[in-house]
C-alpha cells in the first residue's frame, strides 16, 4: 500500500479545506400555494407535488 512521503502540514490541510463549504438546501416556493418547501418533496402546506395532491401528505 502506498504511504504518504511527507506529513500534510496544517497550512496545506487548511488550504485544501477552504473549498469545503456548506451548501444551501434546495428551498423553493411551492407553485401550488407559494409556501417555501424543499425541492423534489411534497409540499407540507398543501400536499401537492407536480400539480397533483398526494394522499395524506398535507400538514403531516
Ligand atoms: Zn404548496
Amino acid at each position: 500500500m502506498a504511504v504518504p512521503f511527507r506529513r500534510t502540514s496544517k497550512t496545506r490541510k487548511r488550504k485544501r479545506r477552504t473549498h469545503y463549504k456548506l451548501s444551501a438546501p434546495g428551498v423553493i416556493n411551492c407553485p401550488q400555494c407559494g409556501a417555501p418547501k424543499l425541492a423534489h418533496r411534497v409540499c407540507r402546506e398543501c400536499g401537492y407535488y407536480k400539480g397533483v395532491e398526494v394522499e395524506g401528505a398535507a400538514n403531516v
